[in-house]
Protein backbone atom coordinates (compact mmCIF):
# COMPACT_ATOMS: atom_id res chain seq x y z
CA UNK A 1 0.00 0.00 0.00
CA UNK A 2 1.33 3.28 -0.81
CA UNK A 3 0.30 6.85 -0.88
CA UNK A 4 1.09 10.21 -2.43
CA UNK A 5 0.39 13.80 -2.55
CA UNK A 6 -0.11 16.60 -4.67
CA UNK A 7 -0.41 20.13 -4.82
CA UNK A 8 -0.30 22.51 -7.58
CA UNK A 9 -1.17 26.36 -8.15
CA UNK A 10 -1.81 28.55 -11.39
CA UNK A 11 -2.71 32.01 -12.18
CA UNK A 12 -6.19 33.44 -13.42
CA UNK A 13 -6.13 35.71 -16.54
CA UNK A 14 -8.99 37.37 -18.33
CA UNK A 15 -11.09 35.26 -20.63
CA UNK A 16 -12.75 31.80 -20.67
CA UNK A 17 -13.30 28.79 -20.06
CA UNK A 18 -12.44 27.72 -17.71
CA UNK A 19 -10.33 23.88 -18.15
CA UNK A 20 -10.55 22.33 -14.89
CA UNK A 21 -10.61 18.62 -14.33
CA UNK A 22 -9.81 17.71 -17.62
CA UNK A 23 -13.70 19.83 -18.54
CA UNK A 24 -14.00 22.77 -19.92
CA UNK A 25 -16.47 25.09 -17.12
CA UNK A 26 -18.16 28.10 -18.78
CA UNK A 27 -16.18 31.33 -16.78
CA UNK A 28 -14.42 34.61 -17.57
CA UNK A 29 -11.26 33.74 -16.36
CA UNK A 30 -8.96 31.08 -17.40
CA UNK A 31 -5.59 29.68 -15.81
CA UNK A 32 -2.43 30.29 -17.25
CA UNK A 33 0.73 28.01 -17.30
CA UNK A 34 2.94 26.69 -20.13
CA UNK A 35 0.58 23.53 -20.58
CA UNK A 36 -3.10 23.96 -20.19
CA UNK A 37 -2.73 24.55 -16.98
CA UNK A 38 -4.94 22.45 -15.49
CA UNK A 39 -4.53 22.84 -12.06
CA UNK A 40 -6.26 19.87 -10.70
CA UNK A 41 -5.22 17.56 -13.09
CA UNK A 42 -1.51 18.22 -12.13
CA UNK A 43 -2.26 17.43 -8.61
CA UNK A 44 -3.69 14.11 -9.58
CA UNK A 45 -1.00 13.36 -11.48
CA UNK A 46 1.67 14.46 -9.01
CA UNK A 47 -0.18 12.57 -6.13
CA UNK A 48 0.07 8.90 -8.13
CA UNK A 49 3.43 9.82 -9.55
CA UNK A 50 4.30 10.48 -5.70
CA UNK A 51 2.66 7.40 -4.52
CA UNK A 52 5.04 5.34 -7.06
CA UNK A 53 7.92 6.81 -6.43
CA UNK A 54 8.20 7.82 -9.88
CA UNK A 55 9.19 11.61 -9.22
CA UNK A 56 7.14 14.61 -10.28
CA UNK A 57 5.20 16.10 -13.55
CA UNK A 58 8.01 18.17 -14.03
CA UNK A 59 10.42 15.59 -14.09
CA UNK A 60 8.39 13.59 -16.68
CA UNK A 61 6.69 16.79 -19.03
CA UNK A 62 10.06 19.51 -18.23
CA UNK A 63 8.22 23.22 -19.02
CA UNK A 64 11.57 24.26 -20.99
CA UNK A 65 10.32 21.65 -23.62
CA UNK A 66 8.33 23.05 -26.48
CA UNK A 67 6.10 19.89 -27.04
CA UNK A 68 4.18 20.25 -23.68
CA UNK A 69 3.44 23.49 -24.67
CA UNK A 70 -0.33 24.23 -24.21
CA UNK A 71 -0.54 19.95 -23.81
CA UNK A 72 -3.38 18.61 -23.14
CA UNK A 73 -3.20 17.63 -18.91
CA UNK A 74 -5.01 14.62 -19.52
CA UNK A 75 -2.58 13.05 -21.85
CA UNK A 76 0.05 13.53 -19.37
CA UNK A 77 -2.29 12.17 -16.34
CA UNK A 78 -2.86 9.13 -18.95
CA UNK A 79 0.83 8.68 -19.09
CA UNK A 80 1.80 8.96 -15.87
CA UNK A 81 -1.05 6.56 -14.44
CA UNK A 82 0.12 4.09 -17.24
CA UNK A 83 3.92 4.14 -15.32
CA UNK A 84 2.50 3.89 -12.39
CA UNK A 85 0.44 0.67 -13.55
CA UNK A 86 3.63 -0.70 -15.21
CA UNK A 87 5.35 -0.23 -11.90
CA UNK A 88 3.07 -2.37 -10.39
CA UNK A 89 0.65 -0.80 -8.97
CA UNK A 90 -3.04 0.12 -9.42
CA UNK A 91 -5.19 3.02 -8.03
CA UNK A 92 -7.19 2.05 -5.06
CA UNK A 93 -9.04 6.16 -4.69
CA UNK A 94 -7.98 9.41 -5.01
CA UNK A 95 -9.76 12.50 -2.69
CA UNK A 96 -8.68 16.21 -3.77
CA UNK A 97 -9.72 19.42 -3.43
CA UNK A 98 -9.82 22.56 -5.29
CA UNK A 99 -9.33 25.89 -3.70
CA UNK A 100 -11.14 28.53 -6.30
CA UNK A 101 -13.06 31.52 -5.10
CA UNK A 102 -15.11 31.47 -8.07
CA UNK A 103 -16.83 29.77 -10.22
CA UNK A 104 -19.24 27.61 -7.81
CA UNK A 105 -18.01 23.73 -8.62
CA UNK A 106 -20.28 22.24 -7.60
CA UNK A 107 -22.78 21.93 -10.57
CA UNK A 108 -19.59 20.55 -12.28
CA UNK A 109 -18.15 18.09 -9.56
CA UNK A 110 -19.90 14.85 -11.35
CA UNK A 111 -18.40 15.66 -14.60
CA UNK A 112 -15.18 16.23 -13.35
CA UNK A 113 -15.62 12.59 -11.45
CA UNK A 114 -16.40 11.31 -14.53
CA UNK A 115 -13.68 12.71 -16.53
CA UNK A 116 -10.88 11.73 -13.49
CA UNK A 117 -12.81 8.65 -13.88
CA UNK A 118 -12.39 8.24 -17.95
CA UNK A 119 -8.68 9.12 -17.56
CA UNK A 120 -7.48 6.98 -14.54
CA UNK A 121 -9.95 4.02 -15.81
CA UNK A 122 -11.20 4.31 -11.82
CA UNK A 123 -14.43 3.35 -10.79
CA UNK A 124 -16.46 7.35 -9.99
CA UNK A 125 -17.21 5.75 -6.62
CA UNK A 126 -12.95 5.80 -5.99
CA UNK A 127 -12.39 9.65 -7.11
CA UNK A 128 -13.51 12.23 -4.63
CA UNK A 129 -13.50 16.00 -5.59
CA UNK A 130 -14.15 18.88 -2.93
CA UNK A 131 -14.46 22.64 -3.48
CA UNK A 132 -13.18 25.29 -1.22
CA UNK A 133 -12.90 29.05 -1.49
CA UNK A 134 -10.47 31.30 -0.49
CA UNK A 135 -13.09 33.15 2.16
CA UNK A 136 -12.00 36.56 0.12
CA UNK A 137 -8.94 36.26 1.59
CA UNK A 138 -5.24 35.95 -0.02
CA UNK A 139 -4.35 35.32 -3.95
CA UNK A 140 -7.14 32.47 -3.78
CA UNK A 141 -9.76 34.62 -2.01
CA UNK A 142 -8.88 37.51 -4.34
CA UNK A 143 -9.75 35.09 -7.75
CA UNK A 144 -5.85 35.74 -9.15
CA UNK A 145 -5.56 31.86 -8.59
CA UNK A 146 -7.07 28.56 -8.12
CA UNK A 147 -4.69 25.68 -6.57
CA UNK A 148 -5.14 21.84 -6.18
CA UNK A 149 -4.16 18.97 -3.56
CA UNK A 150 -4.98 15.55 -4.30
CA UNK A 151 -4.12 13.00 -2.00
CA UNK A 152 -3.58 9.24 -3.79
CA UNK A 153 -3.80 5.46 -2.74
CA UNK A 154 -2.17 2.82 -4.50
CA UNK A 155 -2.06 -0.71 -3.99
CA UNK A 156 0.04 -3.74 -5.43
CA UNK A 157 -1.28 -5.13 -8.38
MG1 LIG B 1 0.75 23.02 -12.95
Amino acid sequence: MRIGIGHDTHRLIAGGPLRLGGIDIPFDHQLDGHSDADVLLHAVTDSILGAAALGDIGQLFPNTDADNADRDSAEMLEIAARSVVESGYRLANIDCIVFAERPPLMPHKAAIVARLAQILQMEPAAINVKAKTGEAVGPIGRGEAIAAECIALLLEA
